[in-house]
């Protein structure tokens, strides 16, 4: 528990990912000294031959080590088995194949690259106005819900990490329409939305996606919701976690999910002070 409420982080990277700085084990032991409740191991798997990275990730080798940690842990700290999925349209089912043979708790859809550009670098904001560059990034969103490939869509306006920089302060009132389709096809699909505090960290001055959007997945009927660091680090480990429940109880989403291998069961965000205190 954090805060008197049931605590996960459902985005987390270790050195079974390229980029990650710390092992599984130093994750789980910094998520017990935190008194998480539940780790989710999100370990990057890329598809696209350009990324120098695409090679790295080794299922059998993550399994393994996902295993002892569970031995090591068990009944102290629940460990979820999760990957994160580079989308792009033209590897869908190459990607597809992987994921039917391999097994995982939770499974991220993420949109990092636009027309095989890294959304909002120099190369893809040249020519483009805010507009276009953030409906572009839309677009490939769009794209990866309706794959219907994932249980969760990670870091949704993730494009401001570079979209700030390079464009100035973000306006999210002209693709209101595009993240309601969104929501529609997630909401059709059974996909949950994860509010990802990395945002808070990348300077994009909120979380990933902003509030208005949780409010927009609230509106429109989206209960289902999953809470990340993005920590590559376990300085980084379920940071802001409470400014994100707080997130999802003010739009009247009281309940985070817990995966584990096709099932899913709400954990309660409520305080339990405040629970006592009724
Ligand atoms: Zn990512």
């Amino acid at each position: 528990m954090i805060d008197g409420r049931f605590a996960i982080d459902y985005q987390v990277h270790s050195t079974r990912s390229h980029d990650g700085l710390a092992t599984i084990r130093e994750q789980c032991l910094r998520a017990l000294e935190m008194g998480l409740d539940e780790i989710g191991f999100t370990e990057h798997k890329d598809f696209d031959p350009a990324d120098p990275a695409v090679g790295y990730f080794d299922y059998a080798c993550y399994s393994r080590e996902i295993e002892q940690a569970r031995e090591e842990f068990d009944g102290r700290l629940v460990i979820r088995k999760g990957v994160e999925i580079d989308y792009q349209h033209w590897f869908e089912e190459e990607i597809r194949r992987y994921l039917d043979a391999h097994e995982f708790d939770l499974v991220l859809g993420s949109v990092h690259y636009v027309d095989r550009m890294t959304v909002m670098s120099p190369e893809y904001v040249q020519g483009k106005s805010a507009y276009e560059a953030y409906r572009r990034y839309f677009d490939a969103v769009a794209q990866s819900m309706e794959s219907g490939l994932f249980d969760v869509l990670a870091h949704l306006e993730y494009a401001n990490r570079r979209g700030v920089p390079a464009y100035g302060e973000y306006d999210p009132a002209p693709y209101t329409q595009q993240l309601s389709d969104i929501f529609g096809t997630m909401l059709r699909n059974g996909a949950i939305l994860e509010i990802n505090t990395a945002g808070l960290r990348h300077g994009a001055g909120h979380c990933y996606p902003c509030e208005q959007h949780v409010s927009l997945w609230a509106q429109l009927g989206g209960r289902e919701i999953s809470i990340g660091s993005d920590s590559h680090d376990p300085a980084d480990l379920a940071a802001n976690y409470t400014d994100a429940a707080d997130i999802a109880c003010r739009n009247g989403i009281f309940e985070v999910c817990s995966l584990s291998e096709g099932t899913r069961v709400p954990r309660s965000l409520v305080r339990s002070a405040d629970v006592t205190a009724v």
